[in-house]
């Protein structure tokens, strides 16, 4: 093998997935479809720049999306409890769940009464 097309592979082949390098640098959750379209597309021009412009854009968006998301869920656990007779959470303060009307004021003792009081409580 000529040493020009060794040296072309070496220098050619780090520079053809330099967008997947990125992507694993920069821990990029769709890693394995950036490579792939890396791999398929990267000999245009078009499919190369897109990937590397995808592998360079999208992590901080989605980090930003998962803390959103994940503070509300906290926020909402903290919030929010299971109403007894539905089963929908409502929030902590709530006396009535908004889904099946039920009086939640004494919720608590209520996870543990018998299936009568539970059965009056709701309206089918
Ligand atoms: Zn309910």
């Amino acid at each position: 093998m000529p040493l020009i097309i060794i040296i072309l592979l070496l220098i050619g082949i780090p520079i053809y997935f330099f967008p997947s390098l990125v992507a694993h640098s920069r821990k990029h959750p769709n890693l394995t479809s950036l490579f792939v379209l890396n791999l398929l597309l990267g000999w245009t021009i078009l499919g190369w720049v897109g990937t590397l412009a995808w592998a360079y854009s999208k992590k901080h968006e989605v980090i930003v999306e998962i803390k959103s998301t994940s503070q509300a869920d906290t926020q909402d656990v903290a919030m929010t409890k299971k109403c007894p007779f539905c089963a929908e959470e409502v929030r902590v303060e709530a006396i009535k769940c908004k889904h099946c009307g039920s009086d939640l004021s004494k919720s608590s003792s209520v996870e543990t009464a018998d299936p009568h009081v539970i059965r009056s409580g709701r309206v089918n």
